[in-house]
């Protein structure tokens, strides 16, 4: 027999084994005879329910009233029809009383307890050790874990190393007393610990992203280190969880120098997740590794529990799905690791985790199979779940670990949430065998079902992925493109008129913010003559231009697309040394100038066609679209490369020549753009580079009778200014100029009681300081209703204080200087005025070289104040208190801005009257405000904050055009062709 066939009859015996010791229990959740039966058993049908369901135990426990628990119960169940039956009758019954509004928020609370109850042990230390104690007089072993994930500042993550530090010298010691019990407390090798901790290395260091590869590796087992060694004393182990895809290889390496700095350490262990294709070789390097350090650890083998969450992410991103869409592909790779895992036992202690029957016992026959004793694996399930399963692997003579969460409920939400989706998920095995009871049907081997179909790619304009800088090699690409943009710092660069590179005498110097002594470029500076050379040019080359067809128009900024591609990671590093952007910032920008390229492109394919007006015998009405001449970009340093980009290419795909003129604050990135287009080979003419400051050469374009229209970016005082001087006509002008123009913004973000407060810190954060707080959409009120705002302000303070500042060249840098001298000082104003009128929260000084301003945060300040009305620009946030959402929604409205907003709240109603009453350009909720996409968010406001079409989107290409008909009477002599 082979050992395939072998194992696969072992499996098969065990599996019956196992069933028969279920005898018919059916676990807790899946007890349709209980209420948590009868609700799992309704969302598992229901797919709406299921979701509202989710949705509304997961805003509960942060619910502080009762009046509030009711309101929020209504909202999402209001509808007869999203109560299942089962419930539906108790309510009726109920909804006889006049007192509802008092008895539903405490059946609700109680059950939310009872279903926490379900999963998580215990509050407290001393709680979780009467539970551990039970568990262990049930002859089970225990892994525990305190609940919590990604934390947002230091403090948090102090607080995290301080509840571990705890359970490593109050319970581990406690666990010492307790009777030994050879199964739990020996394996095949000897005695081992009694308990095991597990935990995730994202609670353990707040700026921890892989994007900073060195540092975070460093500072997130510099933190665990204490935890490691009271392990290490007292004798537990510690377990190394596994969360998103994207933090999976940052985990491993922090797991590995983990052990390389406790090398006496003897319990050590990590997750691995087999539903990533990945996890194969991850395995087999781990094992290569042990090998060559002679240390031997600890692997739970799991199916993994982010499989919503990573089919949902990286789509968005535009980055693959790293998880097997298919169960059973999971499944069967869960076997392959089981294989390898027992292969290697010498250097790992196997662990298996898991409530499927199949793969339960498909790992004991491959371990009978190598002749290992039971004691030498164990098996891992989750508190709570599959009770039925756990009895029946622990009658079988194996040692079974249960999973324990404990700690707070609304930090352990997301683990609730996520055994709510498991037991929910209509493949699960748990749910298959108990609630559809397909028994042993499901314990033949994986099938591959063929029938799986991938979701077809979709055709059309998708955006370009921002980089993941998870993948050395993308990170060794940004070191290598900084390093070669570095070296060549400090050029010339010519004025391009025509298709001459014209040096001038005078010329701007744009240095690093970050570094003043560093000089990025000199830039020539037009002269009115030189100016004018390249309006009579662009005038000459408009004639040919305008005759070229849309398409290859568009071939042009499809060319130019992919001309950026290439020279993607230099153009960022440029934009780092420039304007100080983060890699990640730097990325996104030319991400987006890419995407302007492409969207583009397609739209004016579009636009392109000429289309009949109406349909009516005897009459033919054409309608077309056509160029409107001169145009003159004039853009803002803030997006270097995607705002010009997105200006210039609309402007020239539409049919006109432009003369563009970039911020001189980042001319380097602008000629980066106009030399693009060149290499390209877009014709001598259609695109010049004509440079210089805004108050001379702009405003001398602005005022050219030549010029048929403007298309500005930069804030209000300038834009103001553009309307008026475009708005007077020269002798002998054609038409009136057009103005498009996207100015400032104000924009607040509003909190309300129902707001998840770790999505909401972190979308304020975001918001406000992403890019020193210099975009256009920048948060800079945030409005929090009365009930959350002291723990919403002290979370959001320490984020903000946690925040690493310096040269943004460095990953480890997520703030970085503002722009230049000017802004500083005109930010500082800010500060000051700030100072006086109301109360800093929080003021961080920035490094002394550099133009640095750290984040600020202020509060108290009177609703006239200067920092609550105008346009900052820079890493200040107000924070401002409203009684209710009515009054949060006038503070946000009170502005002569309308540019972006959000809110964050988990109240359907409260979202309807935020879209209704926030009458912004761009909204958003439960994200945040900044970082609109090409197609998915287009993006401008209005009253002080813009006139014209939103950027990216289906409208904006329409107002650099003329629109024309042409109506022809075809009826001749009685006589009209057919239509
Ligand atoms: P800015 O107004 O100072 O400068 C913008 C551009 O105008 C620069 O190229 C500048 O040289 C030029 N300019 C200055 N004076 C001129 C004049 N008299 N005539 C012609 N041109 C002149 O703005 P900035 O500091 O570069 O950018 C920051 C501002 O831009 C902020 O107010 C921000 O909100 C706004 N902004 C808006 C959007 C949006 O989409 N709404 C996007 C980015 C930035």
């Amino acid at each position: 027999m082979s050992f395939s066939e072998h194992v696969e009859q072992l499996a098969l015996e065990k599996a019956k084994i196992m069933y028969s010791f279920m005898e018919d229990e059916v676990p807790t959740l899946f007890n349709r005879k209980k209420w948590k039966g009868k609700i799992i058993g309704w969302a598992v049908q229901d797919q709406d329910f299921r979701s509202r369901l989710l949705r509304f135990v997961d805003v509960l426990p942060t619910l502080k009233t009762d009046s509030a628990v009711y309101k929020l119960f209504q909202e999402y169940f209001s509808d007869v029809d999203a109560i299942p039956p089962d419930v539906r009758i108790p309510v009726d019954r109920l909804s006889r009383r006049t007192d509802l509004d008092r008895i539903i928020p405490v059946i609700l609370k109680r059950a939310l307890d009872s279903l926490a109850a379900q999963f998580i042990a215990g509050k407290t230390v001393a709680d979780t050790l009467s539970t551990l104690h039970a568990f262990r007089k049930q002859g089970l072993a225990a892994s525990l874990d305190i609940v919590g994930e990604e934390v947002l500042s230091d403090e948090e993550a102090d607080h995290y190393v301080n509840r571990y530090l705890e359970v490593m010298n109050v319970l581990v010691p406690a666990a010492r007393s307790w009777q030994e019990m050879p199964l739990l407390d020996t394996d095949d090798r000897g005695p081992i610990p009694r308990l095991d901790v597990s935990l995730k290395a994202t609670s353990f260091y707040s700026q921890l992203d892989p994007v900073d590869w060195d540092g975070s590796i460093l500072t997130t087992t510099k933190n665990l280190a204490p935890v490691f060694e009271a392990a290490r004393e007292q004798g537990a182990s510690v377990t190394i969880d596994m969360e998103q895809y994207y933090l999976k290889d940052i985990t491993i390496e922090i797991f590995k120098a983990l052990l390389l700095d406790h090398p006496d350490f003897e319990y050590p262990g990590i997750v691995l997740q087999t539903y990533l294709p990945e996890t194969a070789a991850d395995l087999t390097s781990l094992v290569d590794w042990a090998r060559k350090h002679g240390r031997r650890f600890g692997v739970r083998l799991v199916k993994g529990a982010y499989w919503d969450y990573e089919t949902v992410i990286n789509p968005r991103k535009g980055w693959p799905i790293p998880v097997f869409l298919e169960k059973e592909k999971t499944d069967l790779h869960y076997e392959q690791m089981t294989k390898v895992v027992l292969d290697n036992i010498d250097l790992i202690r196997p662990a298996f985790a898991s409530h499927n029957v199949r793969s339960l016992s498909y790992a004991m026959a491959v371990a009978e199979d190598a002749g290992l004793p039971k004691n030498a694996l164990e098996f891992q399930m989750i508190f709570g779940m599959a009770e039925p399963v756990r009895k029946a692997v622990q009658k079988m003579g194996y040692r079974v670990r249960a999973y324990i969460p404990t700690g707070e409920l609304i930090p352990g939400m997301a683990f609730l949430i996520r055994r709510l989706l498991e037991n929910t998920f209509s493949e699960s095995f748990l749910k298959r065998s108990f609630f559809d009871n397909t028994g042993m049907e499901l314990v033949r081997s994986p099938q591959l079902d063929e029938s799986f179909v991938q979701p077809p790619a979709s055709v059309g304009f998708m955006n370009e992925p921002v980089t993941d800088f998870s993948r050395a090699r993308n990170r060794s690409a940004m070191y290598d493109a900084l390093a070669t943009v570095e070296e060549n710092l400090g050029n010339r660069y010519p004025l391009i008129i025509q298709d001459r590179e014209v040096f001038t005498d005078e010329t701007t110097f744009s240095v690093n913010p970050a570094r003043p002594e560093q000089l990025v470029g000199r830039v020539s500076r037009a002269t009115s003559g030189q100016a004018r050379d390249a309006v009579d040019s662009a005038r000459e080359a408009f004639v040919a231009w305008k005759k070229t067809s849309p398409q290859e128009r568009a071939d042009y900024l499809f060319r130019a697309a992919a001309e950026m591609r290439k020279r993607r990671f230099k153009l960022a590093a440029l934009e780092i040394f420039e304007v100080g952007k983060t890699w990640k910032d730097a990325d996104g920008d030319i991400a987006e100038a890419i995407d302007y390229l492409e969207y583009y492109g397609r739209e004016m394919i579009r636009l392109g066609q000429t289309t009949m007006a109406g349909a009516y015998p005897g009459e033919e009405n054409l309608y077309f679209y056509e160029p409107l001449g001169v145009g003159l970009v004039i853009s803002p340093w803030n997006f270097p490369i995607a705002i010009p980009t997105g200006m210039v290419s609309a402007a020239l795909v539409t049919g006109n020549t432009v003369i563009f003129k970039p911020s001189g604050l980042s001319s380097v990135c602008g000629w980066q753009l106009a030399e693009i287009f060149k290499t390209i080979g877009l014709p001598p003419g259609v695109l010049q580079f004509v440079p210089g400051p805004g108050n001379e050469t702009g405003e001398y374009l602005v005022s050219h009778p030549e010029i048929d229209f403007v298309s500005f970016t930069g804030s209000r005082e300038v834009g103001l200014h553009i309307v008026s001087v475009a708005s007077k006509t020269e002798p002998g002008q054609k038409g009136v100029k057009r103005v498009i123009a996207e100015m400032g913004g104000k924009n607040a973000i509003i909190v309300d009681e129902t707001a998840d407060l770790d999505e909401a810190v972190k979308g304020v954060l975001d918001s406000a300081l992403e890019y020193q707080g210099q975009k256009c959409s920048a948060c800079s009120r945030v409005i929090v209703i009365d009930s959350v705002y002291g723990d919403f302000t002290a979370r959001l303070q320490q984020a903000m204080n946690s925040l690493r500042i310096g040269p943004t060249d460095k990953p480890w840098n997520f703030f970085g200087p503002v722009v230049d001298q000017a802004s500083a000082q005109r930010i500082q104003k800010y500060i000051e005025t700030g100072i006086k009128e109301g109360n800093a929260l929080l003021a961080r000084p920035g490094p002394e070289n550099g133009f640095f301003i750290g984040p600020h945060l202020f509060a108290d300040l009177p609703l006239h104040s200067s920092l609550v009305k105008e346009e900052i620009f820079g890493p200040v946030l107000v924070l401002l208190r409203a009684s209710s959402l009515d009054s949060a929604l006038r503070m946000a409205t009170d502005s002569q801005y309308a540019l972006t907003g959000g809110v964050f709240s988990r109240s359907p109603q409260n979202i309807q009257k935020v879209i209704a009453g926030f009458d912004v350009g761009n909204l958003y909720i439960n994200r945040k405000i900044t970082g609109a996409l090409v197609g998915r968010q287009p993006f401008g406001g209005f009253r002080m904050s813009g006139i014209g079409y939103k950027a990216g989107g289906p409208n904006y290409l329409i107002q650099f055009m003329h629109e024309r008909s042409a109506s022809e009477n075809t009826l001749r002599k009685g006589f009209a062709p057919f239509l």
